[in-house]
């Protein structure tokens, strides 16, 4: 490219593709096809370089919450920028926002006491840093073998080498030799796909509890030092937990001295219609995993926010242990930082948990009125505004389509080619629209 320029770029790209290597993009996308080039946002929509509008139904990539382009947020970024574009945040440097964000989270953060705040880049970053805190921890408390963790199928917690082996999704581990061995996966909660004949809702999480116990039991509750969930899976396919699942679930994790790491990368800021997931289903975590939503997805940013039990055990043994040697260049970096004050404070201003919660019954059932009568569709499912829709033959949770037939990449196609943009998975076609949606552009995706 630089030797040959820009004509011998493009000539590169209809022979070859083009040259970026995309994430989850299969080899034959790249040369086979042009990518589609978004070039513009507004509001809900975003617009690719022809001029086609979209209804951005995903928001970005679950996490452009408050649309793609509110102003409050660029001038916050713009300020910073022109402030201090960049300082660090190591060996008790500290910049301003990163001070404030961190007092600011504590305090909205309610289902449980949090007192400590690490900053990352993004989600698989802070999973990653939660490996490493929980194994800190414990070997700090001088339990060297308490340090395997348990994931559930289906999961997703990033795609680094930890997260991605945290991630229950087979196309993660197959070819990287993943998961790595101190990972162990446990049952993923879809009541339609994984129940037995007759089985209720709460017997089917007592179930999925007895069988986390079981597993515990098995390799040594010595051995096990975490457990981390999603409270609703998100790219697994949309899946709210069943009925008494994460009582139950934490009932175990209680008796047998294991931490709950709670994924709320997607589900945090007003998603589900609470502030945080683990508020709707009364999880107690020890551990929480924010991202996306924090900043509206305007700057990268990802955080773990710990309990003074956590944070108390990791500050006081970094004299004999030495100091907590982990970190990134940006961790606490100031810009994404202020963008992410202004976005808590817009959500706390527009009051969006109750935007969301007043959307839901337009979304929920909305969609479920207009097309859960198809055949072709099996099951719709979510709640607040996250939704997935899986298609399959007959209703039936286990007469599916043939793989080859690739009928989830066919109907997001055709939402694509309708103008809406959905998220694919396997036969599973995805939305989280933005919160700041109104009911018109709710019930358009549903269209
Ligand atoms: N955890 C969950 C629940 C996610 O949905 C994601 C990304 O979609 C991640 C972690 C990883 O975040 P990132 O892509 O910012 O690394």
């Amino acid at each position: 490219y630089r030797s040959y320029g820009v004509a011998a770029q493009q000539e590169i790209s209809s022979d070859r593709g083009h040259a970026v290597l995309a994430p989850f993009t299969a080899a034959r996308q790249v040369t086979d096809s042009n990518p589609l080039v978004i070039e513009r946002s507004e509001g809900v929509y975003v617009y690719d370089s022809n001029g086609k509008k979209y209804l951005d139904s995903l928001a970005g990539l679950w996490c452009t919450s408050l649309g793609g382009h509110e102003p409050r947020l660029i001038a916050a970024a713009t300020n910073q920028m022109n402030r201090l574009p960049f300082y660090h945040s190591f060996w008790n440097r500290i910049t301003k926002p990163a001070l404030e964000l961190s007092k600011e989270l504590l305090e909205l953060f309610t289902p449980a006491d949090m007192s400590k705040v690490f900053f990352t880049n993004d989600g698989s970053e802070a999973n990653d840093t939660q490996v490493k805190l929980v194994w800190y921890y414990n070997n700090a408390l001088g339990r060297p073998n308490k340090k395997k963790i348990i994931a559930r199928q289906k999961a997703y917690h990033g795609s680094t080498i930890v997260a991605a082996s945290l991630t229950g999704l087979s196309n993660l581990h197959q070819s990287f030799d993943l998961p790595v061995p101190f990972v162990l996966h446990t049952d993923c909660p879809h009541y339609w796909r994984f129940r037995n004949a007759g089985e209720s809702e709460e017997d089917f999480a007592t179930r999925l509890a007895n069988n986390l116990e079981q597993l515990i039991l098995k390799e040594g509750a010595d051995n096990i030092a975490a457990f981390i969930a999603e409270p609703v899976m998100g790219a697994g396919g949309v899946i709210p937990p069943p009925a008494t699942y994460f009582d139950k679930v934490q009932a175990v994790l209680k008796k047998h001295d294991i931490l709950f790491i709670a994924d709320e990368v997607i589900c945090a800021f007003g998603r589900l219609g609470a502030m945080f997931g683990c508020e709707k289903y009364n999880i107690k975590p020890d551990l929480v995993t924010i991202a996306k939503a924090l900043s509206s997805g305007y700057m990268p940013i990802g955080a773990v926010l710990m309990g003074p039990h956590i944070a108390e055990v990791v500050s006081s043994q970094s004299n004999e242990m030495g100091s907590f040697g982990h970190g990134f260049t940006y961790s606490g970096h100031p810009v994404p930082c202020a963008v992410a004050l202004e976005t808590l404070k817009i959500y706390k201003e527009r009051n969006i948990v109750d935007h969301v919660k007043s959307l839901t019954p337009y979304f929920q059932e909305g969609m479920r009125e207009a097309i859960a009568e198809s055949p072709v569709i099996g099951e719709v499912r979510g709640t607040g505004l996250v939704m997935g829709v899986e298609f399959t033959r007959n209703k039936s949770p286990t007469d599916l389509f043939p793989a080859s037939w690739a009928t989830g990449t066919y109907f997001g196609n055709q939402c694509a080619e309708q103008g809406l943009l959905v998220r694919v998975s396997g036969d599973t076609i995805m939305m989280s629209p933005p919160l700041i949606s109104t009911k018109e552009e709710i019930q358009k995706a549903g269209v």
